[in-house]
C-alpha cells in the first residue's frame, strides 16, 4: 500500500496541519504506526497541535546537516510519532530541502504511514514532498480562491512526477457550498472526504491535543475517522 502522504494546498490556512494531525492521530488509534512530519520549513506549527516542545533538534537540524532523522523524532502516544520542524529564521536559512528525500526514506522503513504537512504556495520546499510523497491528499475549502489554488498543486504534482490521490474539502458547511461532488468534478480528481465546520477544531489546536482525542464524536472527529478509512482502507 501507500506508505507516505504530502497533505498539500494552494491557499494557506485551509486545514492542512489539522488534517496531517488527525489522519495520523486516527490511524495510529487503529493500531498502525505512523509519522507525522512538519515539512512547512518556513512557518512550522504542527509541533503546537499535539503539545509537543521539542528540545532542541528538528527537521531543520537533519536538514542543515547536523542531525539524524531518529534524533529529531519525537513520541506523541502509542503508535505516533512527530517530526517537528524549528521557528528560528536563521535555522531556516541553513536549511537545504534536498536532504528530504533520505529523511523521508528513513521513515517510510520505520512506519506503516508517513504524513508529510507541506507548506502553503509553489517554492522548492513545497513542491519537492509533492513527488517524493507515494500519493498527494489536496486539501482545499469550497471557497473558490482556494479551490482555483487547488489547480496550481495539481499541476505542481505532475511537474514533479507525484501522484493525486484525491481532495479533502474542509470547513463545509451543510448548506451554502457550492456542491462538493462539482468543485472535485471541475478538478478532475476524486473527493476523498469532506470535514464539517466544527468549532472543536478550533479549541483542540488551544488545548494541543488532536480533535479526534479532544473531542472524538464531534462532527469533524468522525469525518476524519471516516477519511482515514477511505484514503487507507484501514478501519
Ligand atoms: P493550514 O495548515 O492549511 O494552514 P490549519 O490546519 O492550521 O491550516 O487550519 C487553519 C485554521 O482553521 C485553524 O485555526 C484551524 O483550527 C481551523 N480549522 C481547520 N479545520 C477546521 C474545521 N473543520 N472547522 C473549523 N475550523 C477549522
Ligand atoms: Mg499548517
Amino acid at each position: 500500500h501507500e506508505t507516505v502522504y504530502a497533505i498539500a494546498s494552494g491557499k494557506g490556512g485551509v486545514g492542512k496541519t489539522t488534517t496531517t494531525v488527525n489522519l495520523g492521530t486516527a490511524l495510529a488509534e487503529a493500531g498502525e504506526r505512523v509519522a507525522i512530519v512538519d515539512t512547512d520549513l518556513g512557518m512550522a506549527n504542527l509541533a503546537g497541535f499535539v503539545s509537543l516542545t521539542p528540545d532542541s533538534t528538528t527537521l531543520h537540524d537533519v536538514l542543515a546537516g547536523d542531525a539524524s532523522i531518529d534524533d529529531a523524532t519525537y513520541r506523541l502516544a502509542d503508535n505516533i510519532v512527530a517530526v517537528p520542524s524549528g521557528t528560528n529564521l536563521d535555522e531556516y536559512a541553513e536549511t537545504s530541502p534536498e536532504g528530504l528525500r533520505d529523511a523521508v526514506e528513513a521513515l517510510r522503513s520505520q512506519f506503516d504511514y508517513v504524513f508529510l504537512d507541506v507548506g502553503a504556495g509553489i517554492s522548492h520546499e513545497t513542491v519537492l514532498p509533492l513527488g517524493l510523497a507515494d500519493a498527494v491528499i489536496l486539501v482545499s475549502t469550497p471557497e473558490p480562491a482556494a479551490v482555483h489554488d487547488t489547480k496550481k498543486t495539481i499541476e505542481l504534482t505532475d511537474r514533479s512526477g507525484g501522484s493525486v490521490a484525491g481532495l479533502v474539502l474542509t470547513r463545509t458547511h451543510p448548506d451554502g457550498d457550492i456542491s462538493h461532488d462539482d468543485i472535485a468534478d471541475r478538478l478532475e480528481v476524486p473527493l476523498l472526504g469532506t470535514i464539517p465546520e466544527d468549532p472543536a477544531a478550533r479549541d483542540s489546536v488551544y488545548a494541543g491535543t488532536p480533535l479526534v482525542v479532544f473531542e472524538p464524536e464531534g462532527p469533524a472527529a468522525i469525518a476524519y475517522r471516516r477519511l482515514a478509512t477511505t484514503v487507507t482502507g484501514v478501519e
